[in-house]
């Protein structure tokens, strides 16, 4: 059986850095993403208080989702990584180092393209390593109230997202994709943060969301009738295609591509319901993949690999603690579960004024 995925490790061929605000903090953030060997997989490093230690970008170091994914141990966090490991994802580098002098990973423009072309820049190197997948053999499902989420076997990665919002602007969107580097960039590297003004408003109001603005997140009119982005959308179905994005970044903290057909869907009795407490709601649902693979993980025991050439080779050290289940699994589990928070929701000075 093929597949479509490249079986080889990639990493980037030089490095390349970039600078932006944090979305929380509102502090300049000084990133940089540098090749790195084989088998080490994405890797944060925090250059301002320990600059030789890491943190794995996986899943079971997520510590934090409820306004973005953060990473941490007991040394040191980083949170919003989704965009930026999306846009490694997407662009099929296995291997780099992040190097940042924050806590956060910059929000750029809200999207992962400012990340995408970056790493364009540097471009792939092949090594010599094969690459670990998790191929999808027998169909799962996962529901928590009116969210229903299925991984089915695919040859592929291909993601398939409806959201339903009581509202003008996003009303009912549905959108699937399947991803490639070329894809990735022409349809879900651009689709920017989202969300409604009031929700922008409560985050400041706890000291959250400092860095956020008009330039990095689309911001939905109190009317709920138009968004108040001067240049508007940048897709129709903007929000949908973000929420893919931000699903392509979650799961690429696997630490390798998925071989299944992801699908998020919201009820349609949730279309009923008014008020905030929906968005925040639907955005929790990325994080729940996270834990229906968990649960996967968890069911096979063995990490499925690529057919016919690693077969039997591959145990993934990595998804050990997801494998064995046990009090960690658990603990994530529930956090994934309870994961109330639209993340990256934010909104400028100015647009206060603009009210
Ligand atoms: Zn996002």
């Amino acid at each position: 059986m093929t597949f479509s995925v490249d079986p080889f490790q990639y990493t980037l061929r030089k490095p390349v850095s970039c600078c932006g605000i944090g979305l929380h903090s509102g502090r300049t953030v000084n990133l940089s993403i540098k090749p790195s060997s084989e088998n080490n997989g994405i890797r944060f490093f925090r250059t301002d208080v320990l600059p030789n230690h890491h943190i794995q970008a996986h899943m079971d170091m997520v510590v934090d989702t409820r306004l973005a994914t953060t990473i941490g141990n007991d040394l040191f966090h980083i949170s919003t990584t989704e965009h930026l490991m999306a846009a490694l994802h997407g662009f099929g580098i296995d291997n780099a180092d992040i190097e940042l002098d924050s806590a956060e990973v910059p929000i750029m423009d809200g999207s992962a393209e400012p990340f995408f072309q970056l790493i364009k820049t540097s471009g792939k190197k092949k090594q010599k390593s094969l690459k670990k997948i998790l191929r999808v053999i027998e169909p799962i499902s996962y529901t928590d109230g009116d969210k229903l989420i299925t991984i089915s076997p695919y040859n592929g990665f291909k993601i398939t997202g409806e959201i339903c919002f009581n509202d003008n602007v996003i009303e009912k969107q549905k959108y699937s994709f399947e991803l490639s580097a070329e894809k990735f960039g022409k349809e879900i590297s651009r689709a920017r943060t989202f969300g409604y003004v009031e929700q922008v408003e409560e985050l400041w109001a706890n000291g959250l969301a400092l860095g956020s603005s008009l330039e990095n997140v689309i911001a939905i009119h109190w009317n709920r009738k138009s968004v108040l982005n001067e240049d508007g959308l940048r897709f129709d179905d903007e929000f949908i295609r973000h929420k893919v994005l931000d699903v392509v970044g979650d799961l690429a903290l696997l630490g390798c591509p998925l071989l299944g057909h992801v699908e998020q869907a919201t009820l349609p009795v949730h279309c009923m319901q008014h008020g905030r407490r929906q968005v925040i709601e639907v955005a929790g649902a990325t994080h729940r993949l996270l834990t229906v693979v968990q649960v996967f993980v968890d069911r096979q025991r063995t990490l499925p690999t690529v057919g016919g050439i690693l077969d039997g080779e591959c145990t993934d050290h990595q998804f050990h603690g997801a494998a064995v289940g046990g009090e960690k699994f658990d603990r994530h589990r529930i956090q994934f579960a309870r994961a109330p928070q639209h993340r990256a929701v934010g909104l400028a000075q100015s647009l206060r004024a603009a009210r």
